[in-house]
């Protein structure tokens, strides 16, 4: 490798099928030639048996000084337990933005043609966890409550990223989903700041248009040719970026990137998968797809499409799938032929 072209990048592997993704990913990137130069750390369930916590002080500290990481998915016990890491992940490197693009990887199906992005508002709105119960008579949790707080700061710092991000890829429509008719506050004023930022800033580079939530998701369903990219608040963006997941083949196919101003950290949007972990037959594309937009972001994006071609080829051409694909293949067989196509 040329060390001038040494990228530093923080490598976390990750709990259940993570490790064998992970290490995929690391065949795919290293037949390209990929500049990455990795620090291996522990996280979730890995970093407690390891570290003895969940986001071990050298796992924080290996990100700061890389400010770029690979993430395998981190296992996160529901009810009780650590509080998730990738939450904590998040508000440690103020990642502000969750950057889910959908595109159609296997011809045929019920939606041909995709290629969605969907940016979503990561730290704000109803998300922030300020919730409480309020006591009645002897019913302790007779009311529930929750807060949410979107910022013109927090607001205008998405949509910059999301309209430089449109500009720079060439998205031709950008469309603000909000809920501005009913909350008009919280989701008002993220419209408002989206439509200001846009007659200041980026009238005529893309056009841009508004659609409530709800009508959004019928829309998405019945036509999703008709949007480009999305941009919303962060409850919103949690569901409709699953939405969108779904109609390209569902979260074993869709990559992740949370972009802050401190680091960016990329992941597969799937879990541990631990139903099928250590059997060697996990799907290792979402996490590949995952490197190809850390490769765009360290400007290297013709790497980025030899290894989206060589998926496409793979998949398409040699018809060489795994298992939740309707394939027969493994882990391996999947990434020995991907690598031959590199
Ligand atoms: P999951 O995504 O791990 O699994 C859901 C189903 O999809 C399972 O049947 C699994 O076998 C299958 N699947 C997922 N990825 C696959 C792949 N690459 N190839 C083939 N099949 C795949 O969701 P879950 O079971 O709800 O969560 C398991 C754990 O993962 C939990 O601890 C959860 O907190 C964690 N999780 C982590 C992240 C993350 O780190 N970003 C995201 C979601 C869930």
């Amino acid at each position: 490798m040329n060390p001038v072209n040494t990228i530093p990048a923080t490598l976390i592997p990750g709990d259940g099928i993570g490790p064998e993704i992970v290490d995929a990913t690391l065949a795919a990137l290293d037949a390209l030639g990929a500049p990455f130069a990795w620090d291996t750390q522990v996280a979730g369930l890995g970093g407690v048996k390891a570290a003895g916590d969940p986001l071990p002080a050298a796992t924080l500290e290996s990100i700061r000084r890389t400010r770029l990481a690979l993430k395998g998915p981190l296992e996160t016990p529901s009810g009780g337990g650590y509080r998730s890491s990738n939450v904590r992940l998040r508000e440690e490197f103020q990642l502000y933005a969750n950057v889910r693009p959908a595109r159609t990887l296997i011809p045929g199906g019920r939606f041909d043609d995709i290629d969605l992005l969907v940016v979503r508002e990561n730290l704000e709105g109803l998300y922030i966890g300020h919730e409480h119960y309020v006591p009645i008579g002897n019913d302790p949790h007779a009311v529930g409550m929750a807060t949410g707080i979107n910022t013109r700061e927090g607001c205008r710092r998405i949509l910059k990223y999301a309209f430089d991000t449109a500009v720079a890829t060439g998205r031709k429509k950008v469309t603000l989903v909000h809920k501005a008719n009913i909350m008009k506050v919280l989701t008002g004023l993220f419209l408002e700041t989206g439509q200001q930022l846009y007659a200041e800033h980026y009238q005529g580079k893309f056009e841009l248009d508004a659609v409530i939530v709800d009508a959004c998701a019928m829309k998405l369903v019945l036509n999703p040719w008709q949007f480009d990219m999305l941009v919303t608040t962060n409850l919103f963006g949690d569901i409709l970026s699953d939405l969108v997941a779904g109609l390209v083949g569902g979260l074993g196919m869709a990559p992740g990137a949370n972009i802050g101003t401190d680091a960016a950290i990329f992941e597969a949007v799937h879990g541990s998968a631990p139903d099928i972990a250590g059997k060697g037959i996990a799907n290792p594309i979402a996490i590949m797809l995952a490197a190809a937009l850390m490769l765009e972001h360290v400007k290297r994006p013709e790497l980025a499409q030899r290894l989206r071609t060589a998926i496409d080829q793979t998949l398409n051409i040699d018809k060489v799938r795994t298992g939740d694909l309707g394939g027969s293949a493994n882990t391996a067989a999947f990434t020995n032929a991907l690598v031959a196509r590199i």
